[in-house]
């Protein structure tokens, strides 16, 4: 073939099961069960994470037009924790657990011994693409596995980037980014994993969950959905409203998953909610927000036409009460809330993941309970207010993926909680130690000595033996005595 007839490399079935070879290979050899593997492999993601601070807020930028600092406060930070904690705890982690054993065993010892699952494959989202993208990969590798990692190409500049800083800084014979769209994924799907994780919408989800269910592999499922907000009128109207506007339009722009979706308030205080809203506002983006440097834009045309139809939608048109504008050069939507849209309309039946906000009220704050409840069950749920029965019956009565307080979206940055979805806002959890358990399996183990060899398990079977058996079972002593003697 002429030297300038260059053929693009294609990543068919074929390329993804000659990946999947190599790191079963790998896998096979025992390296990456090594505790100072795991190690060196987490050091080289944070030195990755420090050293090319700037390109990866650079790769962000060009993908989201993501202010800094938000790429480093939810983004680079966020992924510093979930290695340094995992640096420091591993040890204890990887340890093996004692657990009680049974009278029915006795004499013996049980263990919960945590073993690698082997190959991971991790597919992610655009919206956070480094930490998305990165995360699962953590607890993948400290517990012990081999990893592809297949970015979102609706954030190219990170997705490159990642595959060249991966490549760099990591065992390459062990951890790989493969790059690319539907035919790509669709083609590492084919194959067997030992489990995938999965970050983006139900859809996709269903099409990951049914080629899992080919090779019986387990997933993870990191989903989305619609994630409320109730707003009762015992709080502090000023912090509550700052958190709310940084929760939603300070969070890449609404395009989160724990974004808040919606707001119920009663109908007495929706006015006061929406005038502290824009005032806000104001103060946080100005009074020309369309040219407000700190606010992501929507990540690409399609999202922009999918959130302008949600607007246009004759349901809800009349129902903007701020913002609307909207540009399609600059992919910019401004800051925009809508007040009693109804409930079947688009914006109330399709997760928004963008700068829309529709407040929704009742008659009395609990009976947005029952509004809750009648959808799927959503990856997080908010309240704010001071009253503390309000609250406990809010955690009692709702269930989601997370419930926070009194703030939108911080219980993600608690690693000693589990970090997942419920339902249709998804499958398993992760982050801190429920990332290593996410991709360990849990073996149980016991030990028992050659003492107490009890006839009584074996045939021939006799009423005798059954009778022990039964009083051994019951725990009761007298039983037992009796029924040694009457064997
Ligand atoms: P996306 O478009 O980036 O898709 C996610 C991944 O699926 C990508 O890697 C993509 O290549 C792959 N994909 C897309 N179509 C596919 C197909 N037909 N077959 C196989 N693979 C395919 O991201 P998205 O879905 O737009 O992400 C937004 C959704 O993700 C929202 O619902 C949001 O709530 C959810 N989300 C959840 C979390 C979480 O942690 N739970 C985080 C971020 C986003």
């Amino acid at each position: 073939m002429a030297s300038g007839d260059e053929k693009k490399e294609v990543f068919d079935a074929e390329a993804a099961a000659s990946v999947v070879k190599e790191l079963r290979g790998t896998f096979a050899s025992g390296k990456t069960r090594s505790y100072e593997w795991r190690v060196s492999q987490l050091k080289s993601m944070l030195k990755m994470t420090e050293d090319r601070e700037k390109e990866i807020v650079d790769a962000l930028r060009s993908d989201l037009s993501k202010p800094e600092h938000e790429c480093f406060v939810y983004e680079i930070a966020l992924l510093k924790s979930a290695l340094t904690l995992a640096l420091k705890e591993l040890k204890r982690w990887m340890m093996s657990e004692r657990v009680k054993a049974s009278i029915t065993t006795f004499p013996s010892s049980a263990e919960i011994v945590s073993e690698p699952l082997g190959i991971i494959l991790v597919i992610s989202a655009w919206n956070y693409p480094f930490l998305l993208s990165l995360d699962p990969v953590i607890g993948a590798v400290a517990a012990g596995n081999t990893v592809v990692l297949k970015p979102s190409e609706i954030a190219p500049a990170t997705s490159s980037l990642l595959a060249k800083l991966v490549g760099e800084y990591m065992d390459s014979s062990a951890i790989k980014v493969v790059e690319g769209a539907v035919p790509e994924t669709t083609a590492l799907l084919e194959q067997k994993w030992d489990k995938i994780c999965y970050t983006g919408n139900g859809r996709v989800g269903r099409i990951v969950m049914a080629a899992a269910a080919k090779h019986l592999t387990p997933v993870l499922l990191e989903l989305g959905g619609k994630s409320p907000v109730v707003v009762d009128s015992d709080l502090n109207l000023t912090v509550a409203t700052r958190r709310i506007i940084v929760g939603k339009w300070g969070g890449n722009n609404g395009q989160a998953c724990i974004s808040p979706d919606y707001i119920i308030t009663t109908k007495d205080f929706a006015p006061k909610l929406v005038d502290a809203l824009k005032l806000e506002l104001e103060k946080f983006f100005g009074k020309e927000p369309m040219k407000s440097e700190d606010m992501s834009r929507i990540v690409n045309s399609n999202h922009f036409s999918r959130l302008t139809k949600l607007l246009d939608d004759e349901m809800v048109s009349d129902k903007i009460i701020h913002g609307g504008q909207r540009d399609k050069t600059s992919l910019k939507i401004a800051p925009t809330i809508l007040l009693d849209v109804p409930e079947d309309s688009l914006i109330m039946t399709e997760e928004i993941f963008g700068p829309l906000l529709p407040i929704l009220t009742v008659g009395k704050i609990e009976d947005s309970f029952d509004m809750i409840k009648s959808r799927p069950k959503p990856l997080a749920a908010y309240l704010f207010t001071n009253n503390k029965k309000l609250k406990e019956e809010f955690v009692k009565n709702i269930t989601a993926g997370g419930v926070c307080i009194n703030d939108i979206a911080l219980h993600l940055a608690v690693p000693t909680l589990p970090f997942g979805g419920v339902g249709e806002s998804g499958i398993g959890a992760y982050h801190g130690k429920f990332s290593f358990d996410a991709f360990s399996h849990k073996k149980a183990v016991l030990f028992r000595s050659f003492l107490g060899d009890a006839p009584a398990r074996y045939p021939p079977y006799t009423p005798g033996k059954l009778r022990l058996l039964k009083a051994l079972l019951s725990g009761n002593i007298f039983g037992i005595i009796r029924a040694l003697f009457r064997l």
